[in-house]
C-alpha cells in the first residue's frame, strides 16, 4: 500500500456544511464532520437520514447544494485512487455472469488507459486482493454461485486492487449470517491495524459499537459524531430515531462539529 498517511492534514476527511438534495429532497442538512483517517467509523441513523447520500458525497458523486468535503487538502475527485466503494448488497446484479477474479480485476480498470489490457502488476495487485481475502480458491467460480459473505469478500478484493486506502462500504454487514459478519469485522479491524479507513454505513447498532472506533449518527442532519460509545448514546438514538432532532431537545448531547484526535 501507498503510504497516504505521512502528513497529518493529510489525514481528514473533512466535511463543512455539507448539503445535498434529490431534487426537492433534502438528504443532508449542513453536516459538519471531521474524520481521522486510519480509524473505523460508522455512519448510523435511521432509513433515509443520508447515510448512503454521505459516502456519495465523499466520494465526489454528488454536486453538492452547499458545504464543501476534502479529503487532506484535496477534493474528492483530485485523489480518486485513494477511495474505493462498496455498494449495498441489493443493488449489484448478481445474475451477470462473472468470476471471481474478473470482479478483483475491475478494480484496476480506472487505472488503465483506454484500452488497454491488464499488465503485470496489475495481475499482480489482483493476486495480492485475492490472496490478502483467501479468495484463490475461488476465483475461477462465478460470484452468484457463492454465499453473501464470500460475495461481499469478492468486493472488498476489488476495493483492495484498486489500491485505495480509504473504504466507504454501504451497509456491509446486511444480510450476512453471524459467521460471515465475523468474518467481515476481523477484515475490517485488520485493515485499520495497517493504517487503512473505513467508513461503514450500519444499521446494527450493537455492532456499530463493538468493533467501531467513532460514531457519525445522522438524521439528514448531524446529530452527533465522535467516539462511538459517546455519539451512539441512548439520548443520541432517540434524537435520531425518534425525529425529536427536528425541534433539538435540550439535554442532548448534540455535537456538531466533531474533532477527533488523529
Ligand atoms: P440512508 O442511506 O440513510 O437510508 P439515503 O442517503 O439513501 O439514506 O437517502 C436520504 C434521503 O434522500 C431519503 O429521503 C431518500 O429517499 C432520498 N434519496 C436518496 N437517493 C435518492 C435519489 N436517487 N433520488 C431521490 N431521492 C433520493
Ligand atoms: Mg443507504
Amino acid at each position: 500500500m501507498e503510504n497516504h498517511l505521512s502528513n497529518d492534514s493529510h489525514n481528514i476527511i473533512r466535511c463543512r456544511e455539507v448539503t445535498a438534495r434529490y431534487g426537492r429532497v433534502v438528504a443532508l442538512d449542513g453536516v459538519t464532520v471531521d474524520i481521522p483517517c486510519g480509524s473505523l467509523t460508522a455512519v448510523a441513523g435511521p432509513n433515509g437520514a443520508g447515510k448512503s447520500t454521505l459516502l456519495k458525497a465523499i466520494l465526489g458523486w454528488l454536486r453538492l447544494a452547499h458545504g464543501e468535503i476534502r479529503i487532506g487538502d484535496a477534493h474528492p475527485q483530485h485523489v480518486l485512487p485513494r477511495l474505493a466503494y462498496l455498494p449495498q448488497r441489493q443493488t449489484v446484479d448478481w445474475d451477470f455472469p462473472i468470476t471471481v477474479r474478473e470482479v478483483v480485476e475491475q478494480g484496476r480498470y480506472p487505472a488503465l488507459r483506454v484500452g488497454r489490457r491488464l499488465g503485470r502488476s496489475d495481475h499482480e495487485r489482483v493476486d495480492r486482493a485475492l490472496e490478502e481475502l483467501a479468495l484463490p480458491p475461488l476465483a475461477n467460480r462465478q460470484i452468484r454461485m457463492l454465499s453473501g459473505g464470500q460475495q461481499q469478500r469478492v468486493f472488498l478484493a476489488r476495493a483492495l486492487a484498486q489500491g485505495a486506502d480509504i473504504f466507504l462500504l454501504d451497509e456491509p454487514f446486511n444480510g450476512l449470517d453471524r459467521f460471515a459478519t465475523e468474518e467481515l469485522t476481523h477484515i475490517l479491524l485488520g485493515w485499520k491495524a495497517q493504517g487503512r479507513t473505513v467508513l461503514a454505513a450500519i444499521h446494527d447498532i450493537e455492532l456499530a459499537k463493538r468493533h467501531f472506533e467513532i460514531g457519525v449518527l445522522l438524521a439528514t442532519r448531524l446529530i452527533a459524531a465522535g467516539p462511538v460509545g459517546d455519539a451512539l448514546s441512548e439520548p443520541n438514538l432517540e434524537a435520531a430515531f425518534l425525529g425529536s432532532h427536528c425541534t433539538h431537545g435540550d439535554g442532548l448531547n448534540l455535537v456538531r462539529t466533531a474533532q477527533f484526535p488523529t
